[in-house]
């Protein structure tokens, strides 16, 4: 048999090759992700785009959602174009393939909504995919900072990120709320879960070097919170100068 891509007729086949290396499939990638207003780079495995998904796509949003069935029938009509090709005879151009991706994910996802009529991006989003736009207002959510038990310390961190790189911060106070330590950071790390976690080690880190024996530690991404709390504490009750985390 010839083993050569189909799509491409010069490299060989091979399922990472067919799917995310190959001209004719880094085409019809990347003009999905350009429609999403995404200027990622595009993954070198399978597994490693399904690790970007669960992380970027974990909320039942309708993007989210619209994403996830774009990558399906990416997968999916590929793997057809190329039996097409060998048992068939047949060929589709890549921009036919591209058609019937954005016909799959517009046929299960047809309204969008929006927070706030300045959501640019999701404009946009919903223009190139030629869904239905709908606004509605935010709800406000109300917090308050509270104040650790006596003599304990409280360190609040968050990570964020945007196309051109990613950024880490936290703040460490004591009971009375002034502030002990401050920090932040440019990171070009490219997955959230990650620098959300790398903040915490960050402020850990400093309240060990300032001898800290107990620290209280909030974060607002629940992910990283509960991995914190099922998967490393045991870790780190091993530190003898960190006794909850
Ligand atoms: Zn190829």
């Amino acid at each position: 048999m010839d083993d050569r891509c189909p799509l491409c007729n010069s490299k060989k086949e091979t399922i990472n090759h067919l799917f995310f290396r190959c001209g004719f499939s880094t085409w019809v990638w990347r003009s999905i992700l350009w429609r999403y207003g995404s200027r990622r780079k595009l993954k070198k495995t399978i597994q490693d785009e399904e690790e970007w998904l669960r992380i970027h796509c974990r909320s039942k949003s309708q993007s989210s959602t619209a994403m996830k069935i774009a990558f399906a029938s990416a997968i999916y009509r590929l793997w057809r174009e190329r039996n097409l090709r060998i048992f068939e005879k047949k060929s589709n151009h890549k921009t036919r393939i591209l058609r019937f991706i954005l016909h799959d994910v517009l046929s299960r996802v047809n309204s969008l909504t929006l927070w706030d009529s300045n959501e640019v991006h999701k404009v946009a989003v919903a223009n190139h995919f030629g869904y239905k736009l709908s606004v509605k207002e935010k709800e406000l959510q109300f917090c308050c900072w509270l104040q650790p038990e006596l003599g304990e310390f409280k360190l609040n961190t968050d990570a964020s990120l945007v196309d051109e790189g990613g950024g880490i911060g936290g703040i460490l106070r004591n009971k009375d709320g002034e502030i002990i330590h401050v920090f932040s950071e440019n990171n070009d790390g490219d997955e959230i879960f990650a620098l959300e976690i790398q903040a915490i080690c960050e402020g850990v880190a400093v309240a060990k070097s300032l001898g800290l024996t107990s620290l209280w530690i909030e974060a607002n991404s629940s992910f990283a919170v509960n991995s914190f709390n099922k998967r490393y504490l045991p870790l780190w009750k091993k530190i003898p100068s960190i006794q909850r985390a």
